[in-house]
């Protein structure tokens, strides 16, 4: 009762407040893409591919700006990771797209070390997110995540194969990051090569173990179209800075002396649009999900090597202390042998010169009895010679 006379004092001074709006659950999903839209997307993409084979002009295409432009020479003595952030803007969204480009790639004579450099790079960024993550008083939602999102893999359009630098630099990273490959300068092949080039390079990624990018099938909704966009990989690409005026529109195309090739216009249309088949699916959570998975699974792994590393570092110092001990043993057990073998030496010269004495000794004793035995006779012989004279002497008396 009390209770209540203290819930209708708080009426009395409350502040009526009328509803701008429905509420419900039903308004979740708004207020969701609401707060998404206001806070913006974060997309990191990472180019690899070799200087000149187009990175920097799709790049332009795909997001319609004019990036700002390095370009590079093919004398950089090794690669380098070049970031830049811009925030962009369509309708009322906006995106902060940091696009990575690896400079020099595949530029220099000994390439053995061209990957490492993007596999550091990677690394230092989820180590970057994860010490942010571990911090106490963590600030995600400002901090700028680094974590590359998506890895374009720019295959030069040889009709051939893919070159082993690409193949090993697909290798090294696909645990790591979600790998895209691509064709560059698609039009430069024509449509049967192509659709052969596609196959000889698919081939090629599988009996690699190479694992690319597949987009998600199991929601319902978008399963068709996902499973005729995994059907295109490796997209095949256009790219374009200039505008062309193609049926009263200006049009980013490439225009030739026998002709205008529009991206949307080269094999399969689909394939230029990337842009907008990637981006959904790159800035939401399943992705980030992923990516701290990775993190979690290469912490662990480098937690279990750590481990290992100790526990062979004791088996090595615990095998070399027995190894000392047992050859100190053994110099010891030499030692006492040696000592063993000298006393026994000893002990046979002690034996030799008593068994002599012995021997000299009886020699002695044999000489003393005999000697004895000769003294007796002589007394002997003397005792009866004065005892047969006093006999004689009695007799003649
Ligand atoms: P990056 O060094 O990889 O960034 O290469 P760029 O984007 O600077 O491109 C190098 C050259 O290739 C430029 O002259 C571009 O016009 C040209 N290029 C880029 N994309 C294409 C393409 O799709 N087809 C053709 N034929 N040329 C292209």
């Amino acid at each position: 009762m009390a209770s209540s006379g203290v819930v209708g004092q708080m009426d009395m001074n409350a502040r009526p407040l009328a509803l701008s709006g429905h509420v419900g659950f039903d308004s979740l999903p708004d207020q969701l893409v609401n707060k998404s839209t206001s806070q913006g997307f974060c997309f990191n993409i990472l180019c690899i591919g070799e200087t000149g084979i187009g990175k920097s002009t799709l790049m332009d295409t795909l997001f319609n700006t004019n990036f700002e432009n390095f370009e590079s020479s093919h004398f950089e003595p090794k690669v380098r990771l070049r970031a830049q952030t811009y925030d962009l803007q369509e309708s009322n969204v906006r995106l902060k797209l940091t696009v990575v480009n690896t400079v020099g790639f595949g530029d220099q004579m000994n390439k053995q070390q061209s990957y490492q450099h993007i596999v550091d790079y990677i690394d230092t960024q989820f180590e970057s997110y994860l010490q942010e993550e571990l911090k106490i008083k963590r600030s995600l939602h400002n901090y700028h995540d680094s974590r590359i999102h998506a890895c374009l893999n720019f295959i030069a359009p040889s009709g051939h194969s893919l070159k082993s630098l690409d193949l090993v630099t697909m290798k090294k990273l696909d645990s790591k990051v979600n790998i895209i490959p691509v064709i560059a300068k698609a039009d430069t092949i024509s449509k049967s090569e192509l659709h052969k080039f596609k196959i000889k390079i698919m081939s090629e990624l599988v009996s690699n173990g190479v694992q690319i990018y597949q987009f998600p099938i199991d929601d319902e909704t978008v399963a068709n179209i996902n499973t005729a966009m995994n059907g295109h990989l490796p997209f095949a690409v256009v790219g374009s800075t200039e505008e062309v005026n193609i049926g009263n529109k200006m049009l980013k195309a490439r225009q030739y002396p026998w002709g205008v090739v529009q991206g949307e216009n080269t094999e399969e249309e689909c394939d230029r649009k990337i842009q907008e088949k990637l981006l959904p699916y790159f800035s939401f959570k399943p992705l980030f999900f992923v990516s701290l998975q990775q993190t979690y699974e290469a912490k662990r792994q480098e937690f279990v090597g750590e481990l290992q590393r100790r526990e062979e570092e004791m088996r090595q110092t615990f095998v070399q202390r027995v190894e000392e001990k047992e050859s100190e043993l053994k110099d010891g057990e030499r030692e006492l042998q040696g000592k063993f073998e000298q006393l026994k030496r000893l002990h046979a010269e002690e034996k030799s010169k008593l068994e002599e004495k012995r021997r000299s000794l009886e020699k002695e004793m044999s000489v003393f009895s005999k000697r004895r035995a000769a003294s007796e006779l002589l007394q002997a012989q003397a005792f009866n010679t004065s005892s047969n004279n006093k006999k004689d002497k009695e007799r003649k008396k």
